[in-house]
């Protein structure tokens, strides 16, 4: 099982390594900072150093327990070798205050009872997102509001931090998984890892946030698109 040392601290940007198995693509390690794609945030790139040689690694992936980096060119490396990795910080931070921003924006939606609707899903880009809704009169200028809102708590400071529940704890605390997969999920799980938003907002989540609201910036609406009855689009950018 690889150790997923981005769980504990999002801000790591490189870590010593050994590589326990080599795969047609790519590489496994005993311990990793390089996010696995997952929940809507893509795989970290970066470089994966050995013998003083740097190798690309251009995704990174989940295969069960394990974390899959793969890599851009042939290499040297075996089983055993000692390694150190470097993730693209820059991508990697855009996505952490990308994720800030998603999660601020549902649960602006979640407290406010007029929007009648809830995320359904999400993706980050490394420049941009998409949110989509369940909701049935949603409009550009709804868009705005909740954005308008969102900002205004995003201004306001709020520590996000990681915390850990157990399984059987969690599945008693409404919302905390916001889709029937997720608290299938927490149901099966012994420990279960919880966003906060000091104040605001706790979910329970796998992914990688910045330390405080105010990191994030200012949403800013790109488009809203139709998708159908109940199912709407938007798409912002940070700036
Ligand atoms: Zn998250």
């Amino acid at each position: 099982m690889t150790e997923k040392l981005y769980l504990n601290d999002a801000y790591l940007r490189e870590c010593d390594s050994r590589i326990t198995e080599i795969r047609e693509n790519g590489v496994i390690l005993d311990k990793t900072v390089f996010y696995a794609s997952g929940g809507g945030q893509p795989g970290d790139s970066g470089k994966i150093v050995f013998n003083n040689q740097e190798f690309a690694v251009k995704d990174t992936i989940k295969d069960g327990e394990e974390v899959l980096h793969i890599l851009e060119n042939p290499h040297p490396m075996e089983v055993g070798s000692n390694v150190i990795c470097h993730i693209d910080w820059e991508r990697r931070y855009s996505h952490m205050k990308y994720h800030g921003a998603i999660h601020l924006i549902d649960a602006v939606v979640n407290m406010n009872q007029d929007y009648e609707g809830l995320i359904t899903g999400s993706q980050i880009y490394d420049d941009r997102a998409r949110v989509d809704f369940s909701m049935e009169n949603f409009s550009q200028e709804q868009a705005m509001n909740i954005i308008e809102k969102t900002n205004a708590v995003i201004k306001e400071g709020h520590e996000i931090r990681v915390k850990y529940m157990p399984g059987e704890e969690a599945v008693k605390i409404k919302n905390l998984a916001r889709t029937e997969p997720g608290r299938q999920l927490i149901q099966k799980l012994e420990t279960v890892r919880i966003i906060e938003i000091v104040g605001i907002d706790q979910q329970a989540d796998g992914g990688t946030h910045v330390r405080n609201t105010s990191e994030i910036g200012t949403i800013v609406l790109q488009k809203i698109e139709n998708k159908g009855k109940k199912n709407k689009r938007m798409y912002f950018t940070l700036s």
